[in-house]
């Protein structure tokens, strides 16, 4: 488990504690992934696409190509510092939070917000097939701005 705090706590040389945080995670602190680590925890939680993710580098003027963001962020996922939440086949956001909750994704503004774990709630879910377990439920309600 990884202490969180560590890497979201305001601090003017986040550098350190980002390079351990790697480390506990089994990632070699490149300087491309402190970086990366850096536009993704430095501040609160959100979720953000690779494309998103890709700006921002190129705004803070970290020399990334799109195909170094999706490996990175593939990898910080797997570590376990990122969960992924797939909107389609074509789009996945990453979620800087890892706990269990749900989303609505607001499709006019490509947006996800936050929805509690408890305030979606199953009456029945189907038995996990012969042999396996629910990993855990992702939920994503999606909303869009009502007509006035
Ligand atoms: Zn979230």
């Amino acid at each position: 488990m990884i202490d969180r705090t560590i890497a979201t706590r305001a601090h003017p040389s986040r550098t350190p504690c980002l390079t351990a945080v790697l480390r506990m995670a089994g990632l070699r602190p490149t300087r491309q992934r402190v970086a990366l680590a850096e536009l993704l925890f430095g501040g609160p939680h959100r979720h953000v696409s690779a494309e998103q993710l890709h700006g921002e580098a190129s705004m803070a003027n970290v020399n990334v190509s799109l195909a170094t963001i999706y490996n990175t962020l593939h990898q910080f996922h797997e570590a376990g510092l990122l969960r992924e939440v797939a909107i389609d086949a074509a789009r996945s956001y990453f979620d800087t939070d890892t706990s269990d909750h749900h989303h609505f994704f607001v499709e006019d503004e490509q947006r996800m917000i936050d929805i509690p774990a408890d305030a979606v709630e199953f009456r029945s879910l189907p038995r996990a097939p012969e042999g396996m377990e629910v990993s855990h439920v992702d939920v994503v309600i999606r909303v869009r701005r009502a007509p006035r």
